[in-house]
């Protein structure tokens, strides 16, 4: 990575102001559901805290659209924090202002501070001068370590890098990078990208991004039936992309003339509704019923994909096979990550793109049995994409 990091820099008595992404899920009680975001972010914070440090910590939570609103507020992430160091974090109500100022001043050496919600106010995401100057009066450092928003140039991890000279980013973020940068740049061969999901729009991006650079492009989910239909296949009720095909069309066409190996299943779970209970049978791919849906790839894709997972040395993986959250159409999304497993433990490097297919395997269990799990879902995608990412570029060099 070209970009210095925390490692590089010195902390002891400087107030370090850190971009962390505690955006954590909660319940209707406040009650985080699932502390993996604030635990990533633990190294960074208490290497700060033993080098003697001041960590101001900044995040934003949910969407609460430049309002102040109870229900998104981060003293839940200050608690939840605050337990897994084993030491206090004291909490500000604003994340800037008088509040800020003061309780940033009172931080003293191996202290920890969390600000409250960015996003209370509209100039975190409108990126506005006044608010990131008055941001970056709490740190002499900055650290970036929010890879998951690294991807949108805000406030808090762009604009504020413009008054702060020392910008570096922390342990997640360059974890994140080696990670994907290393998988994409220099990929160990065979190299393996499986995409899934609902839509081609949302990743066609990426598919483009990944055909000229991967062994084998692996098509599952919902926007596999969009290629069936450029394909002339009858694909009943399944997900269809209308204004999609003619680019589905392309790619295949691209794909042949380049002789790029992608795969489409080859055989699907049909399901009478769109429900967990509905009847269901399993139909080679120019089978699917006119009146029925797909919702999971079929056994002889699961064997297909499976095969070819596990005899790469370098798999990417976004976009669940099917629709996991419903347990009558997970299994292909589950063996597709059982797969992921036994490439990891036959010494591939596996990574999982954020978002649903982080989800899909936090639910089977396995996220802990594969490289890495990365903690942005838009970010890792963008960066999958061979594009810049703004809160990265904003960092130091080397
Ligand atoms: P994305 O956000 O594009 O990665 O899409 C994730 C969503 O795609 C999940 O909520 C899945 O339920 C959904 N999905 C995957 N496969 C299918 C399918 N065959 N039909 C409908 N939705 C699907």
């Amino acid at each position: 990575m070209n970009k210095l990091t925390i490692n590089d820099i010195q902390l002891a008595g400087k107030r370090v102001l850190v971009r962390v992404d505690f955006n954590v899920p909660l319940d209707e009680t406040q009650r985080i559901t699932d502390d993996t975001r604030i635990v990533e972010s633990l190294p960074t914070i208490r290497k700060i805290l033993a080098d003697g440090g001041k960590a101001i910590l900044m995040s934003h939570l949910g969407r609460p659209k430049g309002k102040v609103k109870p229900e998104f507020s981060l003293k839940p992430a200050a608690d939840r924090l605050a337990q897994l160091l084993g030491s206090p974090v004291a909490f500000a109500s604003d994340c800037i202002g008088d509040v800020a100022d003061t309780a940033v001043a009172k931080l003293a050496n191996g202290e920890c501070l969390l600000l409250e919600n960015l996003r209370f106010r509209n100039e975190e995401e409108g990126n506005d001068v006044e608010f990131a100057k008055a941001l970056a009066k709490h740190g002499d450092v900055y650290v970036n370590d929010a890879f998951g928003t690294a991807h949108r140039a805000h406030a808090s991890t762009e604009g504020v890098t413009k008054f702060i000279t020392t910008c570096v980013a922390g342990f997640l973020m360059e974890k994140e990078l080696e990670f994907l940068g290393n998988a994409v740049e220099h990929p160990i061969r065979p190299f393996v990208a499986i995409l899934g999901g609902a839509k081609i729009s949302g990743k066609i991006d990426v598919i483009q991004s990944l055909m000229s650079k991967v062994d084998t492009l692996i098509i599952g989910g919902g926007m596999a039936y969009t290629f069936f239909k450029a394909q002339g296949l009858e694909i009943g009720k399944s997900l269809l992309e209308a204004d999609k095909v003619e680019l589905a069309k392309e790619i295949l066409a691209e794909a042949a003339k380049k002789n790029i190996n992608l795969l489409l299943p080859v055989d699907c779970i049909a399901a009478s509704d769109f429900k967990n209970d509905a009847d269901t049978k399993v139909v080679a791919k120019n089978a699917i019923p006119a009146d029925w849906q797909a919702l999971d790839i079929g056994p002889d894709t699961v064997k297909l994909f499976s095969d070819v997972v596990k005899s790469a040395k370098t798999v990417v993986w976004n976009g669940p096979m099917g629709v996991f959250e419903m347990p009558s159409f997970a299994a292909g999304t589950n063996a597709v990550a059982m797969a992921l497993v036994e490439a990891t433990k036959a010494g591939a490097k596996t990574i999982v793109g954020g978002g649903d297919s982080a989800a899909a395997i936090a639910q089977a269990g396995l996220s802990k049995d594969v490289s890495h799990v990365s903690t942005g879902g838009g970010a890792s995608l963008e960066f999958l994409e061979g594009k810049v990412l703004p809160g990265v570029e904003a960092l130091n060099d080397k």
